[in-house]
């Protein structure tokens, strides 16, 4: 049996896992979540071609990210996959000022990540967790981690940088973008579907229930709508996104609220449930004839043509627009609230292209190419973790 590669995605509410055989290129053997965490907890999981198993975790209710790395190393076990994974790649939100390329997770390296923790207190302690467990039961192994952040580390000082006072950017109190590996993912996709396209300026949209936009020349992040926190930019699901930050002054002064309430606000409450009043998820969005669901799309559809604006005048000019992530990929509704009105930038769209979610959504001659393309995170991180245990061996 060759070697295996195990991804581990541990996000705000699920952990995703994809087991590879390492080769020149990883191919998939397997891959699953635990999902719905905090809520009533599934896992399901499948091999590849095979179909998918699903189970409601035991005893039935909410259950913790450690749990969730748990059950997925339990089911390779019984697979007899365990004993072959040779490399773990995590996924990991925040890797600081310092990370622009995966690293070899061993002590130190995991003593930089731990100090990274007040940077994203919602999301780096589930990264941290899952580390732990998989180097627990496969001690020896290779683990390596993969930075959400890594991708736009090499953006200008003034995409980089908030009109503060510069200490505060020495501390490290700047724009880092987050979405990375999914980015990666759209650029590697894009230099073998479209490689003109790939050496030429795109604006990425990742609209999933975390929901950012990148500006990429050449391959290589310019800016993005996510900032210092994974709360900033459009808005999403129960995220806000961009907000006068005179608001939050607002609403310390005149409701009393403290930090604790002002993050469950910003980050449980806002984005489309918040402003629908109906729900977080854009199926049911769709499907509701509230008014509210509608004001909360059209408030969605109206920021992401805004920021494509902007990020179009970072990249002086473009040539291309990707959608990815759930909403991205499946929406074709929210793409056809956005891309007619893109006009004036060289949008052409084809309707009946959008409505099938086809390959290229935009005319032939459209000044401007629009994909839909579907993002793989988890190809990333095996990827990268096949890479640094080759450059070790
Ligand atoms: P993600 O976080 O990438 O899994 O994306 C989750 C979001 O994608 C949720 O808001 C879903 O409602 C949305 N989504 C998934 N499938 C569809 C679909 N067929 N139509 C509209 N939205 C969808």
């Amino acid at each position: 049996v060759t070697d295996l590669l195990l991804t581990l995605n541990a996000g705000s509410s699920s952990v995703k896992f994809a087991l590879f055989e390492a080769g020149e290129t990883p191919v998939r053997l397997a891959a699953g979540q635990v999902e719905n965490l905090a809520k009533l907890a599934r896992f399901k999981a499948a091999r590849t071609g095979g179909a998918a198993e699903a189970v409601e975790l035991q005893p039935s209710g909410p259950a913790t990210h450690q749990r969730g790395v748990a059950e997925i190393l339990a089911w390779l076990e019984q697979q007899a996959f365990a004993g072959h994974v040779a490399a773990v790649g995590h996924r990991v939100v925040h890797g600081g000022p310092r990370f622009a390329e995966p690293a070899i997770i061993d002590p130190a390296v995991l003593e930089a990540l731990r100090a990274l923790v007040p940077l994203a207190p919602l999301h780096q302690p589930h990264n941290l967790a899952a580390i732990e467990a998989a180097q627990l039961r496969f001690p020896g192994v290779k683990q390596v981690a993969c930075f959400d952040t890594a991708f736009h580390r090499g953006q200008p000082f003034v995409a980089d940088v908030f009109g503060l006072p510069r200490a505060l950017y020495e501390e490290g109190v700047r724009r880092y973008g987050f979405h990375g590996l999914s980015y990666e993912s759209i650029v590697t996709r894009l230099r073998t579907v479209d490689p003109g396209l790939a050496q030429g300026r795109v604006v990425v949209a990742h609209l999933g229930n975390g929901a950012s936009a990148c500006a990429i020349s050449a391959g290589r992040s310019v800016a993005s709508t996510m900032g210092f926190t994974a709360v900033d930019g459009l808005p999403m699901g129960t995220r806000s996104g961009q907000v006068d930050p005179g608001v939050l002054l607002y609403l310390m002064a005149e409701h009393g609220m403290d930090q604790a309430a002002l993050t469950d606000l910003l980050y449980n409450r806002s984005g489309l449930l918040g402003l629908s009043g109906v729900s977080n998820d854009m199926r049911e969005l769709e499907r509701s004839d509230r008014p509210g669901a509608a004001d909360a799309i059209a408030y969605f559809a109206y920021r992401l043509r805004r920021e494509i604006g902007s990020l179009a005048a970072a990249l002086g000019g473009i040539d291309g627009i990707v959608f990815t992530g759930g909403i991205g990929e499946h929406s074709a509704r929210l793409r056809a609230e956005v891309l007619p009105h893109l006009a004036w930038l060289g949008v052409d769209m084809d309707a009946e292209a959008n409505d099938r979610a086809a390959d290229v959504i935009t005319r032939p001659g459209s000044a401007v190419t629009v994909r839909v393309v579907p993002t793989d995170e988890e190809a990333v991180i095996a990827r990268h973790a096949l890479l640094a245990t080759k450059a070790r061996r």
